[in-house]
């Protein structure tokens, strides 16, 4: 990836925890997030003892508002972590430019987003450093694990001490560090996955393609321009009854369909945060993902079409 580094470690939260700690985000600081995205993002902020800022999506990319992003900034923001949710880059050029204004770093969450390109550049290749996901369920698996993309040699070496105790010399330790290497077993599974996962990509948009054009009564998954999607999740808008319509996907047709996230960060027990975030309220109420794996026959993707575009029909 024009020349980073890679540093492979034994989980993508892991992989966020370390790059933010190598790229020096202490207790104090203050880093912004969406909240519409998976735990381990302000997990991974808060374990660095700094304290993760809520801010707004939009209801087509699913990713960081910049408007709601620039709201938010305060003297100790140091950070801009956007999430490449579903697959789908965030919208970092104009995210780049608040970081330059305000002198703050971009820090990407690519743990949905393998391949995925904003002008032609992956997601990846933009933050001080970014973290793609190993995870069994992502575009690809180690199994378990992660993996540190940066430019930034300071961050690269100081990332790579914390993976393995702080030392690059046995038993000559620098700093205090974690065990957090990936293990020998989990890379030889990942180097393989890394052979197809190309492949597998393309499968997933041309399943993605295939309901774009078919999935009728629903609004599909929008692709910003000049962006790629990779389809970790094919996720629509369903109207009214989010949860009955999964319901009977699942009962009627014996589809099993994904909500993420149910519960926004900012309002879980372990948050419990005061931010008001309209447009992630009616994301995580309208959300809903259908299966689009690389592994969906013809039969499959003809079956899926059919249940929602019966479903959406019926509750028109
Ligand atoms: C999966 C995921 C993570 C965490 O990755 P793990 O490998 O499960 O630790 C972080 N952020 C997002 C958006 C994810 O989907």
């Amino acid at each position: 990836m024009d020349g980073r580094a890679a540093i492979a470690v034994n989980s993508g939260t892991a992989g966020l925890h370390l790059g933010l700690l190598a790229s020096g985000v202490v207790p104090g600081d203050e880093v912004i997030v969406p909240s519409f995205t998976f735990a381990a993002t302000a997990n991974s902020v808060a374990l660095t003892g700094a304290t993760p800022v809520f801010a707004d999506i939009d209801i087509d990319t699913f990713t960081l508002d910049p408007k709601s992003v620039a709201a938010v900034i305060t003297d100790r923001t140091v950070g801009i972590m956007p999430v490449h949710l579903y697959g789908h880059p965030a919208r970092v050029p104009e995210l780049l430019e608040i970081a330059k204004k305000h002198d703050l770093k971009l820090f990407e969450d690519a743990a949905q987003a393998h391949g995925a390109t904003i002008d032609g550049a992956p997601v990846g290749s933009f933050g001080t450093f970014a973290m793609f996901s190993l995870y069994p369920t992502k575009n690809m698996t180690s199994g378990e694990g992660g993996i540190i993309t940066t430019a930034d040699p300071g961050v690269e070496r100081k990332a790579r001490l914390l993976r393995n105790q702080g030392q690059e010399i046995v038993y000559q330790n620098e700093l205090v560090g974690f065990n957090a290497r990936m293990t020998e077993i989990h890379a030889a599974i990942g180097r393989e996955q890394l052979k197809k996962v190309l492949a597998w990509t393309e499968t997933r948009q041309r399943n993605a393609a295939f309901f774009d054009t078919n999935l009728e009564g629903v609004v599909v998954p929008k692709v910003a321009k000049g962006s790629t999607h990779v389809y970790h999740q094919y996720t629509i808008l369903v109207g009214e009854d989010r949860d009955g319509f999964q319901q009977a996907l699942r009962d009627d047709y014996n589809i099993g369909s994904g909500v993420y996230y149910p519960v926004p960060n900012h309002r879980l027990p372990s948050f419990q945060r005061p931010e008001d975030l309209p447009v992630t309220e009616q994301a995580a109420k309208s959300v809903l993902s259908i299966p689009v794996h690389p592994s969906l026959t013809q039969e499959d993707l003809d079956r899926i079409v059919k249940a929602v575009n019966t479903l959406a029909k019926a509750g028109a």
